[in-house]
């Protein structure tokens, strides 16, 4: 079994202490853990170290890969945890779909697809929270070079307005994941064994080779640095 250095159980306390910080600033009820269906379900394992619990959400953009449904259903039974899944209207994919067709993103980008699919039902979700916590990382994306712990999200509004966004591991590099989902014994996607790194919709995620960064596996098609989906954008260079 793994077993985690001195630096990266700091690390772990530090995340701890910052969702515990989240409960202490807004009421758990009006607080929820984005859960994308990958690596991030640290999170969920960090808050099972707590006493108190917070909704998890995940957006279901209705093309995620059959591996990643059975793994958030994998989750919701290993930690006993209701996890809600947040869907995009289905009056704007049919829109979208009967006019463009199933792979508008080919073409066109995928900022259509992703607001109709993710942005928008996300930003309904939170207009009805004070806070959320993500598993936005610095090392995930070429374009992430300075991303704070936590800060007023620049996206989107919450339920009174201003919206608190808590990063617990934005300072934990894939390694650290990694020896943390062993030693714990985390529960992992199974596509993660196949060299997918980010994992998001299936058209849109590939695997990766060793030597390419893990963000090389999304929308291949596209350059570097339009490789984020618009849930993060604005918010990496914000400070708390
Ligand atoms: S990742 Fe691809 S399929 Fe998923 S919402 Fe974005 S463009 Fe659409």
């Amino acid at each position: 079994m793994t077993t985690l250095s001195r630096h990266q159980q700091q690390l772990v306390n530090n995340s701890i202490k910052l969702i515990q910080s989240a409960f202490e600033r807004h009421p758990a009820h009006n607080i929820a853990i984005s859960f994308s269906g990958a690596e991030d379900v640290i999170l969920i394992d960090l808050m099972s170290q707590l006493e108190q619990r917070c909704e998890v959400f995940s957006l279901d953009t209705g093309r995620l890969h059959p591996q990643t449904y059975r793994f958030i259903e994998t989750v919701r039974n290993h930690y006993d945890l209701p996890i809600k899944i947040v869907m995009p209207d289905s009056n704007d994919v049919a829109e979208l779909v009967q006019q463009k067709g199933l792979f508008s993103f080919r073409n066109d980008g995928h900022e259509e697809c992703c607001a109709v699919r993710k942005i928008n039902p996300l930003r309904s979700k939170l207009a009805q929270l004070d806070a959320w916590i993500t598993g936005q990382r610095i090392d995930q994306s070429v374009t992430r070079t300075e991303l704070a712990e936590v800060h007023m999200d620049g996206v989107f509004d919450g339920r009174n307005g201003d919206l608190e966004k808590f990063n617990p591991l934005a300072n934990w590099r894939s390694a650290d994941v990694w020896d943390y989902i062993h030693a714990r014994q985390v529960p992992y996607n199974p596509l993660h064994e196949q060299g997918f790194i980010s994992i998001g919709c299936e058209p849109c995620t590939r695997a990766v080779a060793p030597h390419e960064h893990e963000r090389a596996g999304r929308w291949w098609w596209e350059s570097a640095t339009h490789k984020e989906c618009g849930l993060h954008r604005q918010n990496l260079i914000a400070h708390g």
